[in-house]
């Protein structure tokens, strides 16, 4: 007789995992084995319709009654029948992609339903199996199985493991590793059971649609006797809390991910990630009849919301609607990239044929019914390996000196050191050095390029393909786009300290301003320029006037008045030519003008940040961007340099001198010296 999990239902993973080698051989060698191609790699798939596959159990030990028959009834390999409750004269038609009947063994379902899709992991998509069914119909056994009849979870992890060490050995253009995490999802909480005393985990998405766990375990594998070794007291947890609150584990889901991690070993050194799913999914039978109570009341409920929730994020993604409530309930969130997302997706919905099941099961078909009408659209998760960005950005920091290297390089790079060693040996990447200079390029840009390259190629392009330009452009272009690299690096730095000054900064003014010091400079824009007796020389002139008189020291003092509807040129000394009288109001000695000058060029030089934005026109960005300039080419020789700070043009630098110089020769001219 199968050996079957403690408590019938439960999962007494002990007596579970210990899965037999010889049934496991069988399944994973000769004609039946899954062949992973890597056909279509690089290429984006087709839609994929959600597969939906139905198995029915048999009646089980003591559930049948002495004429008890069947209320479902296959019909041929695809379709099955159920009679209609209301009315008896008819029956209720389902065709899936699959039909299991009750004769059907776990190597019947596993190869005609799960094996298919493994091969998309190592194509760096995502698969996933979701087992869905009300309780007692037989989910757990066809996930887990029993030592003498093994179900998907061993017979995927066994043949997957076996395929990604054919595919990494030596010598193949790929490096493969395999790890898994498991968790299950109870009362919508999110509980490691690789690690119990984690607590509730968070659900998060990264900017490329990844669901991700932070936090989540994930252990190395590399044999099936490393699964079993991390799977066996996982599944103890999730025993004990099955004893402890009964039947939990048919009251939680558990999800088992494994993920497929793949590196290549020659340049371009992508990356691809393939996530599997295999998920045995709570019962989805209807709580009021089940007259749960208390506790089971609540974990219904928190259980019927996500399958509830799975069911409107079906119904959204099969009538297009622009919003589906992924986010509604732990399981779907999780779910996010397997259902109408970016996984070969497979629903085993299973059913039992007792007539006490009937409105589950019917409740059931429909629901994988509606599933069948999900499109998901499957990706290749790749991109650049950033472990062999390091030798680059080693050359980078050789180009910026020993001091600037050093404030280059991020803490977290002293920390960690180098994890992991580069896929390729040094003096192969240095070999390939053109092509390694690829891994320095954004690695978006370098996707578009891959993409590109590769539409071209499947196109039968007789052009030179992009990334077989000839060595010597493809270099030139490289070190362009090193070099660019570095000077944001370097400018994004400067930002950086500058940041950390100003705060510094503005921390010491408010402390000194508590101190009631008078502030060393005046707002600027507070000040009136009024033309009082010693105002005779206040200045506003165009830039070259400025220039023109400050070369000629003996020019004369003027104050003009613009030439405007109602106001006319008032000369105070009639011998001044009138060549600045359509301009300017008031002209004022060179000697001022050199020190309106001296001092904006004191200013730009030693001014704070927030100094700077007292000068007009001369806001919080501007500011930080000469103080940045400062810093990085040393003072200002002219007021003029002020042209040559990034952001600020030829155009920008005249009017802020036209605005300035006035109310600091001003100052000059009033101040109390
Ligand atoms: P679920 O996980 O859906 O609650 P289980 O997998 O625990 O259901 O199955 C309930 C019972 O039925 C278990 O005793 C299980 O061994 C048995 N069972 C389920 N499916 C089959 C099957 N295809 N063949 C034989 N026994 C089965
Ligand atoms: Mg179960």
């Amino acid at each position: 007789m199968e050996r079957r999990f403690k408590g019938g239902r439960g999962v007494d993973a002990g007596v579970t995992v210990q899965l037999r080698r010889r049934e496991m051989a069988a399944p994973t060698s000769g004609a039946g084995r899954c062949r992973l191609s890597k056909v279509g790699a690089g290429r984006r798939p087709p839609p994929a319709r959600v597969r939906v596959a139905v198995r029915l159990r048999p009646f089980v030990d003591g559930t049948a009654g002495a004429n008890d028959l069947p209320c479902v009834r296959g019909l041929d390999r695809c379709s099955l029948e159920i009679a209609n409750w209301r009315n008896h004269q008819e029956t209720l038609k389902y065709q899936f992609d699959a039909f299991y009947g009750e004769r059907s063994s776990q190597q019947d379902i596993y190869a005609g339903s799960v094996q298919p899709i493994l091969r998309h992991l190592l194509e760096g998509q995502n698969a996933s199996v979701l087992a869905y069914g009300p309780t007692g119909a037989g989910k757990t056994h066809t996930m887990l199985g029993s030592p003498e009849q093994p179900g998907v979870i061993p017979r995927a992890l066994m043949d997957l493991l076996q395929l990604t060490r054919e595919e990494g050995a030596e010598g193949r253009p790929w490096a493969l590793s395999v790890t898994m995490s498991y968790l299950e999802i109870y009362q919508e909480k999110v509980l490691d059971l690789l690690d119990p005393a984690s607590g509730d985990l968070v659900i998060r998405e990264d900017c490329r649609g990844n669901i991700l766990i932070p936090g989540l375990i994930q252990k190395p594998i590399t044999s099936f006797a490393d699964f079993e070794q991390h799977f066996l007291p996982a599944s103890r947890n999730r025993t004990v809390g099955a004893t402890r609150f009964n039947q939990r584990s048919s009251r939680s889901h558990a999800v088992l991910l494994v993920k497929v991690d793949q590196r290549e070993r020659l340049a371009p050194f992508r990356q691809r990630e393939g996530k599997l799913y295999l998920i045995d999914l709570a019962g989805s039978e209807d709580n009021r009849r089940t007259g749960n109570k208390g506790l089971r009341l609540k974990e219904s409920g928190a259980i019927n919301t996500s399958l509830f929730v799975l069911g409107k994020v079906v119904d959204a993604l099969n009538q297009g609607l622009p919003r589906v409530p992924y986010r509604d309930s732990k399981l779907t969130r999780l779910l996010q990239d397997s259902l109408g997302g970016s996984a070969h997706s497979i629903l085993i919905a299973n059913i039992a044929p007792e007539r006490h099941f009937y409105l589950d099961t019917v409740s059931a078909l429909n629901f994988a019914a509606r599933s069948k009408e999900v499109i998901n659209r499957p990706f290749t998760n790749e991109s650049l390996q950033l472990h062999v960005l390091a030798p680059v950005k080693l050359s980078q920091k050789e180009l910026l000196g020993p001091s600037e290297a050093k404030r280059a390089r991020g803490p977290e790079e002293e920390d960690i050191g180098n994890p992991e060693p580069p896929a390729a040996p040094a003096s192969a990447s240095e070999k390939l050095s053109p092509l390694q200079k690829l891994s320095s390029m954004d690695p978006a840009m370098l996707e578009r390029l891959l993409s590109l390259d590769r539409l071209l190629g499947s196109q039968g392009s007789q052009g030179t393909p992009l990334l077989s330009t000839p060595r010597r452009e493809r270099m030139v272009l490289m070190k362009t786009v090193e070099e660019k690299d570095l000077e944001i690096e370097r400018l994004k730095m400067k930002q950086k300290e500058l940041e950390a000054k100003v705060l510094a900064q503005e921390a010491a003014d408010s402390k000194e301003k508590e101190n009631c010091s008078p502030t060393v400079l005046r707002p600027l824009t507070h000040r009136t320029v009024t033309a009082t007796k010693s105002l005779k020389k206040a200045v506003v002139m165009p830039l070259q006037l400025i220039q023109e008189q400050a070369a000629s020291p003996h020019a004369k003092i003027h104050i003009l008045k613009k030439k405007g509807r109602k106001r006319k040129l008032e000369s105070l000394d009639a011998s001044e030519p009138e060549k600045a009288e359509d301009c300017w109001e008031l002209q004022i000695s060179p000697e001022l003008l050199a020190h309106g000058r001296q001092k904006i060029l004191d200013l730009l030089n030693e001014g704070s940040a927030r100094e700077l934005r007292s000068l007009q026109r001369i806001g919080h960005k501007k500011a930080q961007l000469i103080v940045g300039w400062r810093e990085l080419h040393g003072p200002f020789s002219q007021v003029e340099d002020l042209e040559r700070v990034e952001g600020i043009s030829g155009k920008q630098m005249e009017s802020f001198l036209k605005a300035n110089i006035l109310g600091l020769a001003a100052d000059q001219s009033c101040g109390p010296s």
